[in-house]
């Protein structure tokens, strides 16, 4: 008992050392000593979301915890909030500070090394990921640009929203990518309510109409809570607005039907919810610009709406083109069905920055929580083999259906659907 006891005090004052120092490798910057656990396989993550996370936490729980390997995440922010749950930051439902992780805690709980810092390139024939210098407010410098070596890279650098070009969207619209952009829309959203109760005028046309581009499960959940939240706000005393009059929410898709990728039955109960609620539902619409008074439709049509969220489909991150490595269209790393990269066995990578071959499917496993998860857990697996001098096993995804949540106003989907033979 003792020895265990005096064993996880070495651990955990090893990782305490570590998260001052840590194993940073020449000529970029290199650290003043050997880390504790010098010797060790190298697994570094680099992004802490949905699935980089649950793989840090379960590889420092095991490999970590029993000082097998050292289990290194690379993640650019500091806290963690799980992504489908930013449509309510951005409607005001939910409180950031109330639901986040912080990535330097779980570490230091969970036996594994986080470093602050964006990844910008990637080594592979010295085995190391790079990343860019971090500041503070100030501009003062936090940490230098630096790199860590690696034994096995995990890449989990998630997707961020496509806009296929559309002109308008990076100047006019806001994407749910990160937290800081769901709560800078709330802000907006709030600052409009405010500033058209203080006017003297009417609220003109559009002025706190809310167009959300993209009907997938972000943009059809967000135009529910959008409704129920607006009208939150404008209860508070905010009562020259007339939510019912001033308020428009408009969900706006390209496909024929609302949430394109489930099963049609879902995506009438879904349409037939949202129109109950007021919400305007524009399919088969092709939006061709976005401008600061509305969305341009190809076929002529305009939308007023001084707020835009664009949630219409994703594509891997722009630094996966720096890395040598093979991409798909969308711009993901593809990856073999042991979920290692083409081009080097020791480089895999998971969650929506994977482009993963799905057999007997003509699409790859799609970008979605539960994907990440499976494939975070599958990795677990894979790496244990991979010490051990084992054949990798290949994925396989198993959909487990989907979860369409309209906050306090009801839920649609087809849970375990593909489980009782139903899609
Ligand atoms: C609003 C919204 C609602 C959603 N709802 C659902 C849903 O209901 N069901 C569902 O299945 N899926 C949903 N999704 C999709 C789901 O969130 C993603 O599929 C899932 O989060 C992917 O996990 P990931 O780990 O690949 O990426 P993420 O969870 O996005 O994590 C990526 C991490 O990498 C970090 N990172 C990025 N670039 C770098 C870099 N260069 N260096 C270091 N760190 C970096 C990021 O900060 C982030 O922490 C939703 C997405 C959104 C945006």
């Amino acid at each position: 008992m003792a020895q265990q006891v005096t064993e996880e005090l070495r651990q955990k004052d090893a990782v305490a050392a570590d998260l001052a120092t840590g194993p940073e490798s020449a000529p970029r910057r290199t650290a003043d000593r050997a880390p504790p656990d010098a010797g060790l396989h190298r697994i570094v993550i680099v992004g802490g979301g949905a699935a980089g996370l649950e793989l840090a936490t379960k590889l420092g729980d095991t490999l970590g915890r029993r000082g097998e390997a050292s289990v290194t995440l690379v993640e650019r922010a500091r806290s963690h909030l799980w992504k489908p749950l930013l449509h309510e930051v951005a409607a005001g439902s939910m409180d950031v500070d109330e639901h986040d992780l912080d990535y330097l805690a779980q570490a230091h709980w969970h036996h594994f090394r986080y470093r602050l810092g964006e990844m910008v390139g990637l080594d592979r024939g010295r085995k190391e990921v790079i990343l860019a210098p971090t500041f503070d407010e100030e501009g003062r410098e936090i940490t230098p640009r630096r790199s860590f070596g690696y034994d096995t890279l995990v890449v989990a650098i998630g997707s961020v929203v496509n806009d296929f070009g559309t002109p308008g969207v990076q100047e006019h619209a806001i994407a749910l990518d990160q937290t800081q952009q769901a709560a800078r829309f709330n802000r907006r959203l709030v600052n409009a309510c405010i500033r058209a109760h203080a006017q003297e005028g009417p609220v003109r046309p559009g002025q706190l109409d809310v167009a959300i581009i993209g009907a997938g499960a972000t943009g059809t959940e967000l135009a529910a809570e959008l409704h129920r939240t607006t009208r939150a706000v404008v209860a508070y005393g905010l009562d020259r607005v007339d939510p019912e009059k001033d308020i428009h929410i408009t969900l706006i898709e390209a496909a024929d039907r609302i949430l394109p990728g489930l099963p049609p039955r879902i995506s009438g109960a879904a349409h037939g919810l949202l129109t109950n609620l007021g919400v305007q539902v524009r399919t088969g619409a092709r939006v061709s610009a976005v401008q600061a008074d509305g969305v341009r439709l190809a076929d002529g049509g305009f939308i007023p709406s001084e707020l835009v969220v664009w949630a219409a489909g994703v594509k891997g991150p722009d630094v996966l083109r720096d890395l040598d490595l093979e991409l798909s269209r969308s711009n993901q790393l593809v990856v073999l069905p042991t979920l290692q990269t083409t081009r080097d066995p020791d480089v895999f990578a998971i969650g929506d920055c994977a482009w993963c071959p799905r057999e007997g499917h003509p699409a790859p496993v799609p970008p979605r929580a539960q994907a990440a998860h499976q494939q975070a857990s599958h990795m677990i697996r894979q790496i244990r083999r991979k010490l051990r001098g084992r054949p990798l096993e290949p994925f396989v995804y198993k959909d487990f259906g989907s979860l369409v949540s309209f906050g306090e106003y009801s839920a649609v989907g087809n849970l375990m659907a593909s489980w009782r033979g139903r899609a």
